[in-house]
């Protein structure tokens, strides 16, 4: 694998190289253009400049006679003076008003006819209104001006393999700085990762780039704290488990220790005891994984359309004689005639259960417990409402956590709860889309209610 840092260097340095070249490239054809162009023009001047002289030597002379001595003369001297002529710089060729060759710089073409070639470059010498002549000029090859020209180019060429040469080193320098600034948070990020795989769940990343490379590290922070906070929970709950399970052993232990050892006797009580003490641990058991399922969102419901008020009636009505032999009050506010929720009923009747279960044990003889079902909000409200103890305000937010007593000296021995009633009868309701909550005034009493959601509104 080719680690990140390493493409973006190569990504960098071809870019700045292939930048590099074409604009070297625009440059180079924009340069030679205009210098071709500045040549065509001073060409054009001194091509004037020779007609000018041209007919000047005409009017003095009136023939061509001695043209040839002339040109010689100045091609030695050094050219047409006007329009900053060098010597030997160009080739001139004068022909007469037959385009017969009168005068060659060269000597080499004197009463030969003008080729059709040099006969379309021929400029017109005219005198009084008449032509008289022709003349070509050529640049000389070797002349200063064809020199200059490819010293020009050359000149072009070096600064541009130059200026290559320098601009890939800065490329190279620019693109590993880059590589390195881009890639330095994703690899702090990748070692974070590596850090909360080998189980430092403390472990946060550290970036502040301004840009989706913080956002991701952000992202990874709050996964690793979730990932902290589920560990602790889980470890929380492994020794809540321990915990809770020790009480009933221990009672059981020593129970059964004591018969064994002839001390206590065999007794139907004895028997009742270590019974309640099994029933206890196979409750925990039951409700710990009716609480995990819900938990996981993993609880099958059997939901199916029902009349909330008749279910929760009969489901009070089953705590009758129990409120009885506590001197307590049970009251049921019957609401018929409310629209059906879907709901799993073994379920819901649970919740119902405990919520009533909870009022009474916690409410003692001549207080009220009433229970109320009424429409709320596009859903269906139970209430379970007593007038005993009531919780403190610090135990409020905390009755739904597991294993939460409110009230520690009614701990786990003999007839105490398992402290997950109301954990469990909070995963049930939330599993039916709905929401459990408790209001408490310590000395007063306390409300426990639950919405269920219509089914439309589900
Ligand atoms: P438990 O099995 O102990 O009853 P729950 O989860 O049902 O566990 O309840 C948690 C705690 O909330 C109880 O231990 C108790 O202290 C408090 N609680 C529940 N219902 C009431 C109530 N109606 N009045 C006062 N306290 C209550």
């Amino acid at each position: 694998m080719r680690p990140l840092r390493t493409k973006l260097i190569i990504a960098f340095v071809s870019v700045i190289l292939l930048t590099g070249v074409a604009l070297s490239g625009l440059a180079t054809f924009a340069v030679r253009r205009s210098f071709w162009g500045f040549l065509e023009r001073y060409r054009e001047v001194r091509v004037v400049a020779w007609v000018d002289a041209l007919e000047g030597w005409y009017l003095r002379e009136r023939s061509w006679v001695g043209l040839q001595r002339w040109l010689e003369l100045l091609s030695r001297k050094g050219g047409v003076r006007r329009g900053g002529t060098l010597a030997g710089e160009d080739r001139v060729l004068v022909a007469d008003d037959r385009k017969v060759v009168v005068a060659d710089s060269d000597g080499e073409l004197v009463g030969r006819p003008l080729s059709s070639g040099l006969e379309a470059a021929a400029r017109p010498i005219n005198v009084a209104g008449r032509t008289v002549g022709y003349v070509v000029v050529t640049p000389a090859p070797g002349s200063p001006l064809a020199i200059l020209e490819s010293t020009f180019t050359a000149s072009v060429r070096r600064v541009i393999i130059l200026g290559g040469l320098l601009s890939s080193a800065a490329g190279i320098l620019l693109g590993v700085y880059l590589a390195n600034d881009i890639t330095r948070p994703i690899v702090a990020v990748q070692r974070g990762a590596e850090r909360l795989a080998g189980g430092d769940l403390s472990h946060r990343v550290q970036v502040n780039t301004g840009d989706e490379i913080e956002e991701l590290a952000e992202a990874f922070n709050s996964m690793a704290e979730s990932l902290q906070r589920d560990e602790a929970v889980r470890r929380n709950l492994t020794a809540d488990i321990a915990h809770e399970l020790r009480t009933p052993l221990t009672v059981l232990r020593g129970n059964l220790e004591a018969l064994q050892d002839g001390v206590t006797p065999l007794s139907p009580e004895v028997i009742g005891l270590l019974y309640d003490e099994v029933l206890r641990m196979s409750r925990l058991v039951s409700d710990l994984s009716e609480l995990s399922l819900a938990e996981a969102r993993q609880l099958r419901l059997e939901r199916r359309l029902t009349d909330l008020d008749p279910l929760v009636e009969a489901v009070t009505q089953a705590f009758r004689a129990e409120a009885l032999n506590g001197g307590v009050e049970l009251v049921i506010a019957s609401a018929p005639g409310l629209p059906p929720v879907s709901i799993d009923q073994d379920r819901i009747a649970q919740v119902v259960a405990n919520l009533v279960r909870n009022a009474l044990q916690h409410t003692g003889a001549g207080g009220r417990v009433e229970v109320a079902t009424v429409a709320s909000d596009s859903g269906l409200e139970v209430t379970v409402r007593d007038t005993g103890q009531g919780i403190s305000p610090d135990d409020l937010p905390r009755v739904f956590d597991r294993f939460y007593r409110a009230d520690k000296s009614r701990a786990r021995v003999g007839g105490g709860g398992t402290g997950l009633g109301l954990a469990v009868a909070k995963g049930l309701v939330e599993a039916h889309g709905g929401r459990i909550w408790v209001e408490s005034q310590p000395g007063q009493g306390s409300t426990f209610g639950f919405w269920i959601p219509f089914p439309n509104a589900i």
